[in-house]
């Protein structure tokens, strides 16, 4: 270990931007064996270890890297995979820059230890060796647990409480589990079979799982209520913002969800009839994308694979700013995308589709006393640049929860996001809990993961507690 003096940073080879255009496959290689445990081996084995402090998961990181520089890979996932329900997902699309790498104490003079890609390594190298088995249930707890989402909050709760014996029901709207991590996250940045091979995994321990199914439609809260003996809300955030500038009604103007998701379907063979009429395909179009963050940076990189004949992106605020991933923005700048910092679309023009974009030139104000800066127009300065497709990648906002299951009971925040009880992970429905991004708002999948993890033990105590008060009666 310590070999950071002598040992340089490295990543896992990526592909070039000119090859990366021609198809939607991961642009990161694996690390070979050898370079894993050298990479591993920078790790200086902190005392007070701040890449673990600034996981979500809290991920035993320096043991796992110490195992992986003396080989002892077996081990290494053992430890990994105690903290962390999916790490070949997180290994791939954590924003590390963010959270465990950017945190890492050699960071600043000698470049972090790669520790997402050693993690992403360490699993792979499980699924090779056969490492990773299905949950095998020693003993039914005779209790059932519905869970309302598929996204990696639902799937990392399922996990947990499969794992305890309980019979667990997964409900999800979509055909396939996963959530944003099959139809929102790119297959370049999350190749689909990764998620899917973790859907047979968790259906071969016998997580059931019923798809196609809308809870508040067909199917309603108070039915899973009385079928299970807690509830799990998991259902994610999925009211897209949008400008609401003048003429936002034209036609090739499109929520990025909308375009991600089509274009996540044709990459998993369905057929898409908007994709295929050219609604959703950006070929040979000049696209427009509005927006700053991960969202935008996938929807980019996405229209350029397609072939678009330009693609550029507006952005309020300058680059310094943005709220995305550092790694992604140099990623899409690669793969030949024009940003125009400092720019707010103010009205679309067009007859019927969208042909052109009047933009505003922002600036930003002095920093205020608690350092943040302010944007303003600049007045006077407009200019019109032509668009044949625009996506508004604005963020997301939860959907009327209360009013889809007939519950206005359930209370919630003021950006429709539930209220629960943090000690407990419970709404305000007795038995019923919630996790993930529509407990957070738009987040992180580390973050899911673990919300998901924090309410199956919650449930898990509700349920033991609630059949002991039985017993006793
Ligand atoms: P979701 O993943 O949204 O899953 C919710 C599930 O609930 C869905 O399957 C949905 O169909 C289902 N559902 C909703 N309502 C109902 C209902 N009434 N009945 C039945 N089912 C229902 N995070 C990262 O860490 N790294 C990234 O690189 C990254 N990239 C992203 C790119 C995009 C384009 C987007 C949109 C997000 C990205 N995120 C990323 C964020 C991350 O995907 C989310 O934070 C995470 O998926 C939230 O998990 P979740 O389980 O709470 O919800
Ligand atoms: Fe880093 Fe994410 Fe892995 Fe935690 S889960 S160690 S933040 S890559
Ligand atoms: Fe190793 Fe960096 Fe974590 Fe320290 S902060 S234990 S050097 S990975």
């Amino acid at each position: 270990m310590l070999k950071f003096v002598g040992t340089p940073q490295n990543f896992p080879e990526v592909k070039a931007p000119e090859l990366r255009k021609e198809d939607f496959e991961e642009i990161y290689k694996q690390f070979s064996n050898a370079q894993a445990a050298e990479q591993a081996s920078r790790c200086s084995q902190c005392g007070i270890p701040f890449c673990q402090i600034h996981c979500p998961l809290q991920n035993n990181i320096p043991d796992w890297l110490k195992l992986t520089a003396e080989g002892r890979l077996e081990e290494a996932y053992a430890i990994s995979s105690a903290t962390n329900n999916f790490p070949e997902i997180c290994g791939r699309i954590c924003p590390q820059d963010r959270l465990c790498e950017g945190n890492c104490v050699i960071e600043k003079d000698f470049g972090s230890v790669t520790i997402g890609s050693v993690e992403k390594y360490i699993t792979e190298t499980a699924f090779a060796n056969d490492w990773v088995k299905p949950i095998s249930v020693k003993s039914e707890s005779g209790f059932s647990v519905g869970i309302i989402g598929a996204g990696p909050a639902g799937l990392a709760a399922a996990d947990m409480l499969r794992r305890k014996g309980h019979e667990v029901h997964i409900y999800d709207r979509y055909d396939r589990s996963g959530g944003l991590l099959i139809y929102g996250i790119p297959n370049f940045k999350l190749e689909k079979e990764i998620v899917l091979r973790r859907h047979k995994l968790l259906e071969a321990g016998g997580i059931k799982f019923h798809m196609g199914v809308d809870i508040g439609g067909k199917v309603s809260l108070d039915e899973l209520q009385s079928k299970h003996d807690a509830v799990l809300i998991a259902t994610g955030v999925y009211k897209s913002r949008a400008l609401g500038i003048p003429d936002s009604d034209l036609e090739n103007i499109l929520p990025a969800l909308t375009y991600l998701t089509a274009s996540n379907r044709k990459g998993l063979g369905d057929k898409v009839a908007d994709f295929d009429s050219g609604k959703l395909n950006a070929e040979g179009k000049a696209v427009m994308v509005v927006g700053g963050g991960d969202t935008a940076m996938d929807c980019v990189r996405t229209a350029v694979r397609q072939g678009a004949k330009s693609v550029t992106c507006l952005y309020r605020r300058d680059k310094a700013n943005m709220p995305g991933s550092a790694r992604e923005v140099k990623n899409a700048e690669e793969e030949g995308v024009n940003f125009m910092w400092l720019s707010a679309p103010k009205a679309f023009v067009g007859t019927k589709k969208v042909e052109q974009i009047i933009v505003q030139r922002m600036r930003l104000s002095a920093h205020d006393a608690a350092g943040r800066q302010d944007i303003q127009p600049v007045p006077g300065e407009n200019f019109n640049i032509s668009a044949d497709m625009v996506i508004e990648a604005l963020g997301f906002d939860a959907e009327d929860l209360p009013a889809m299951f007939g519950k206005p009971e359930l209370q919630v925040r003021k950006n429709g996001t539930l209220n629960i009880n943090v000690a407990n992970f419970m709404t305000s429905l007795d038995g019923v809990f919630a996790a993930g991004d529509i407990v957070r708002g738009a987040s992180l999948v580390v973050w899911a993961i673990r919300d998901g993890r924090d309410a199956a033990a919650a449930i898990n105590n509700y349920i033991m507690s609630q059949a002991k008060m039985r017993n006793v009666a």
